[in-house]
């Protein structure tokens, strides 16, 4: 059962929701505001001018999401790929060099590939659980190091710590996109790391309505190019969707306890089915990445995948024959969802070194009660 033991689960409540001292509301007011009234030509109250540079609500969000991953800074962004954007804008000049985990979101790849390396960027995927790859990534400069872990879809668990010191010996920026663990379960600072993104559309939000992204950092500099970014380039997090956020992040601990403990036992489910060939899971004592990620992790996650036996056609009926599990894109909501991510999520690498087979199915697994997730899951494994 994954424990909380350093006020994790209070600082979501608590951090940057201070109650309105106008009225005590004890939930912080939504500032649906473009602009500020000043008291005099540039006398501003409390540094708030026009809701692009700086909105109330969008601060207590940055504050409580700095403090989540135990960073000083956040800033928020339309989109996680809006943050991831902003990001590479604030940091890469061109001919600097990127080395991008092979089993990173394709959508981070595609941003990487699509825009960043028209403009100079030197772009190399790497396997970041292969030692010799890592090795030979590190032969030529490194600007900027970009992990994910668990990986999507394929939960590949690679060493923040270990990675975070090789890259800083390099002199190579650190970056962790945290979204499928969520700062309940790791924080990759405290590893090493120089920044952490999020899509906040998943775990942090917590309840799929909303978009929305996030890079915290604890490097001053890093931080002040990010927000100058945010402010020249404007990709904000408006006032109600940061407010949305902010509200779903005060059940982040007991959401991802949930998450994790029937991501658990559908990993269990699986394992033992006869239709499934494997289970990607980091949780289980077989995963080649259990013992990293028990020593860095303090809970396995709600995301599983499994490679159905057969092929395409097996995948996609298990895709399209559950009830609970709604077919559809995304992660990281209550309710559970299913999908295809050759055809859906990683359709845009197909073909590339980051293809996922297509054999593959990912899981969400949300916290509806056990029981029901499980039922659906055997009456659809029963049926393809
Ligand atoms: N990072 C990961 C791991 C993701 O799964 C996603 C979206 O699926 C993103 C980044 C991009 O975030 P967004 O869809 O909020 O732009």
């Amino acid at each position: 059962m994954t424990s909380y033991d350093d006020g994790f689960a209070t600082r979501a409540i608590h951090a940057g929701q201070a109650p309105d001292p106008s009225t005590g509301s004890i939930v912080p007011p939504i500032h649906q505001t473009s602009t500020f009234i000043q008291d005099g030509v540039g006398t501003l109250r409390n540094g708030y001018e026009y809701g692009r540079s700086g909105n109330p609500t969008r601060t207590s969000l940055e504050v409580q999401v700095a403090a989540l991953e135990l960073g000083t800074h956040a800033s928020a962004f339309s989109s996680g790929l809006a943050a991831e954007d902003a990001l590479l804008r604030a940091v890469l000049v061109p001919g600097d060099r990127v080395v991008l985990g092979d089993d990173a979101y394709g959508g981070t790849h595609r941003l990487m590939s699509r825009l960043h390396v028209p403009l100079g960027v030197v772009l190399d995927t790497v396997d970041l659980t292969s030692s010799a790859a890592i090795d030979a990534a590190f032969a030529a400069p490194v600007k900027l190091l970009w992990l994910e872990t668990p990986t999507n879809p394929l939960m590949k668990i690679v060493d923040i710590e270990a990675l975070a010191s090789r890259g800083r010996a390099a002199g190579a920026l650190v970056v962790v996109d945290n979204t499928f663990a969520s700062p309940a379960l790791q924080q990759p600072l405290t590893l090493g790391a120089h920044v952490v993104v999020h899509s906040a559309t998943k775990y942090l939000g917590g309840h799929s309505d909303i978009i929305g992204g996030v890079v915290v950092t604890s490097d001053d500099e890093i931080a002040e190019q990010v927000a100058f970014l945010q402010f020249a380039a404007g990709a904000v997090l408006a006032p109600f969707e940061s407010w949305l956020l902010t509200r779903g992040i005060k059940t982040l601990a007991v959401r991802m306890r949930q998450h994790s403990a029937n991501a658990a036992a559908i990993a269990e489910q699986l394992v033992a089915h006869p239709s499934i060939e494997r289970v990607y899971y980091p949780g289980l004592q077989d995963h080649p990445g259990h013992e990293v990620a028990a020593r860095q992790m303090r809970g396995f996650g709600g995301m599983v995948s499994v490679a159905v036996r057969g092929g395409r056609a097996e995948a996609l009926r298990l895709a399209e024959g559950t009830r609970l599990f709604s077919l559809a894109e995304s992660l990281g909501g209550v309710e559970s969802l299913i999908g295809h991510p050759d055809s859906m999520t990683h359709a845009s690498v197909r073909g590339t070194p980051l293809a996922v087979p297509e054999n593959v199915v990912r899981f969400s697994v949300g916290i509806e009660e056990l029981d029901d997730l499980q039922a659906d899951l055997a009456e659809a494994l029963g049926r393809i």
